[in-house]
């Protein structure tokens, strides 16, 4: 059911239709299953199964699945008909020509329509059989098929033995044609789906998979179909084509050629390319008449595999489980290594090399802004502190967001916390390093996180960077690192509920609160920031997509580090607008360093500095502690 859940989830619509369908086949199935069970076993060795009241309910069951898979068909061919999912997150100005570029084929219609003529024929059969028996009173039981058969007594009542026999052929030939086509057809989802679900990893874009050894020796990304796993082979296969990753993609919103769902088609159609061919994976297009295509860069496009932010919510919205970034990361590793990247991504994986951070400024400078303080914060690697803050590269070195580090450190030293930092120590986190694909640099980045880290003395970690947070608390565990780890707005929920921290102020403003996609969709904190604002007294206005649906700012995976002047939109003001659009808040709250500063230069390239003020959570605890 986990498909189903989660289209109910996203799209009731879809849900019901979906769970109508899926039911409404099993229950069929069965009842199928049974029939031929009693009348080509049971009935040779002289027992009966149907009969008596169980033969009465089983007659009602099959006939209202019946009905139900033949509602849920129609709903689904009346949605194909035109009518495409109205997604709860959709964007409000969606390009629907570019929505349909892979849309519903004739292949989901031919599949749709086959099976509400095997439902409908099914009724027919029923109906005749009843009309042929002379009308029981018993198989009223059977509603749909007891009113078909007083239809065929008004007028065919004679025919009805040879009509029954002909259409009982008609059906089971054309059950035979489906179960023929479903390897052809979309059907084949309906195996596939659920397997693909039953080894779905929930760790899937959280924690990325390691390049293997063997796979080492050949290139640290994915060259040869062979490359990819089983269950990203899997994946391809079962799609479904929704569309609703597409949908929720802010880099296709952006206007760039990135569809989540496109990458899987189009590797589908190649790995069914290179099985097609005589000769297995590897020795694919050795025959000379074809060139080769590269993967990373021919199948999938350098631009489409930059383009992506890691955000996430393509697998978030799969009903089928598919986890679209581990093919993503796995192809961007290959163009690390040929070098094929933006030059600011390349400078700022050189400086993180080189430096320990995407600034490119010396270690010696993390700190600077603890000097803008008037007490002195602990050096962890010195004193021993409760928690370790885990400040990140944005909030250290960026100059728009160090006032906000120095208001963290304020309100944490007003509450009584016992914190400290690790000074020069501290090294990029690696979240968005290894999500480039520069997994070589990011397991050096934890290496030397994790001995700096063993030789603090501290005993839990909080971080202000949601992205830090997230490998930490996922990645890191597999080098070996186990951490305790908080993002600043849990600590500083829990300071508030016990009491370290009072909010004396009430505040008057209505907001809107924009939930980081490392916090909220990777790792389920949608609580915390919520939770404060209410205690703080604000008005909080959700925009159409928050919590796991949030709309990524676009600075993940990299893409902070990269070109974006060539995007239609930029994602940060698609969401400003979002946010504008819904009229009351005149505030858009952040809690992410790289939110902030991409939402504050959004609300000016969007005209908007009139309608709304961009502030981290940290001034609007700042505010309420008076
Ligand atoms: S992770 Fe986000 S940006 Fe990347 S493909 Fe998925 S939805 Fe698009
Ligand atoms: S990848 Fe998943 S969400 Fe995207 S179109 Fe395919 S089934 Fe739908």
């Amino acid at each position: 059911m986990g498909s189903n859940a989660t289209v109910f989830k996203r799209d009731k619509y879809a849900g019901y239709a979906h769970w109508m369908i899926f039911w409404g086949f099993i229950v069929l199935l069965i009842g199928t299953a049974i029939v031929a069970f009693d009348h080509d076993f049971l009935r040779f060795l002289g027992y009966k199964l149907l009969q008596g009241t169980f033969y009465l309910w089983f007659s009602l069951i099959l006939d209202i699945f019946g009905v139900l898979f033949i509602v849920g068909l129609f709903m689904m061919i009346f949605r194909r008909g035109g009518h495409k999912p109205q997604l709860d997150y959709s964007r409000p100005d969606l390009d629907k020509e570019k929505y349909s570029r892979k849309g519903y084929s004739t292949d989901d219609k031919i599949f749709l329509w086959l099976l509400v003529l095997i439902g409908i024929t099914g009724f027919v059969i029923e109906g005749l059989r009843i009309s042929a028996d002379g009308m029981p009173a018993f198989e009223v039981w059977s509603p749909v098929g007891w009113m078909i058969a007083m239809g065929i007594n008004a007028g065919f009542a004679d025919s009805a033995n040879t009509l029954h026999i002909y259409s009982w052929w008609f059906h089971a030939v054309m059950v035979m044609v489906f179960i023929a086509y479903i390897p052809y057809s979309k059907a084949m989802h309906m195996l596939i789906d659920y397997a693909n679900l039953m080894f779905k990893d929930e760790m899937a874009a959280k924690k990325l998979s390691r390049v293997s050894e063997e796979q080492q020796d050949i290139s640290m990304g994915y060259v040869e179909i062979s490359d990819f796993t089983w269950k990203e082979l899997m994946d391809f296969d079962a799609c479904t084509k929704c569309g609703r990753c597409h949908v929720a993609c802010p880099a296709n919103a952006a206007g760039t050629d990135l569809s989540p769902r496109d990458v899987i088609l189009d590797m589908r159609t190649h790995s069914n390319e290179c099985f097609d061919t005589s000769e297995w994976f590897n020795q694919s297009f050795t025959d000379g008449t074809k060139e080769k295509p590269a993967i990373a860069g021919d199948i999938i496009s350098a631009d489409r595999l930059w383009s992506c932010t890691t955000c996430m919510a393509c697998v978030e919205a799969c009903p089928v489980g598919i986890n679209h970034l581990d093919t993503i990361v796995n192809l961007r590793r290959t163009l690390v290594e040929e070098g094929d990247m933006d030059d600011m991504l390349q400078d700022a994986l050189a400086n993180i090399g080189d430096y320990g951070n995407s600034f490119g400024q010396s270690d010696r400078m993390r700190a600077k802004w603890t000097s803008k303080l008037d007490f002195k914060i602990k050096d962890v690697r010195k004193e021993a502190a409760e928690y370790m803050w885990f400040v990140g590269d944005f909030a250290s070195y960026d100059t728009g967001i160090q006032d906000l580090t120095v208001k963290v450190a304020e309100v944490m030293n007003k509450a009584g916390v016992d914190f400290g930092i690790l000074y020069e120590g501290e090294k990029n986190s690696g979240n968005d390093v290894r999500r480039v694909g520069e997994e070589g640099l990011f397991e050096m980045m934890v290496e030397d996180n994790m001995e700096t880290f063993e030789s603090a003395k501290f005993k839990e970690i909080f971080t202000t960077d949601p992205h830090s947070f997230n490998t930490i608390k996922n990645e890191y565990p597999e080098f070996g690192g186990e951490y305790s780890i908080a993002h600043y707005t849990g600590l500083l929920l829990k300071l508030h509920e016990e009491g370290k921290l009072k909010f004396t102020k009430k505040l008057d403003y209505k907001v809107t609160y924009h939930d980081p996609c490392y916090l909220g969709r990777y790792n389920g904190e949608t609580e915390a920031p919520r939770k404060l604002l209410e205690a703080m007294g604000v008005e909080l206005i959700e925009m159409p997509r928050h919590g796991a649906n949030s709309f990524c700012c676009g600075a993940g995976g990299g893409r902070v580090w990269m070109d974006d002047s060539k995007l239609e939109e930029r994602p940060s003001e698609i969401r400003m607008k979002e946010a504008i659009a819904l009229g009351d808040p005149d505030h858009f709250i952040v809690c992410c360093p790289k939110d902030y500063s991409m939402f504050t230069d959004a609300v000016k390239t969007t005209g908007n500095e009139d309608k709304m003020v961009v502030k981290d959570i940290i001034q609007l605890v700042e505010e309420a502690i008076g």
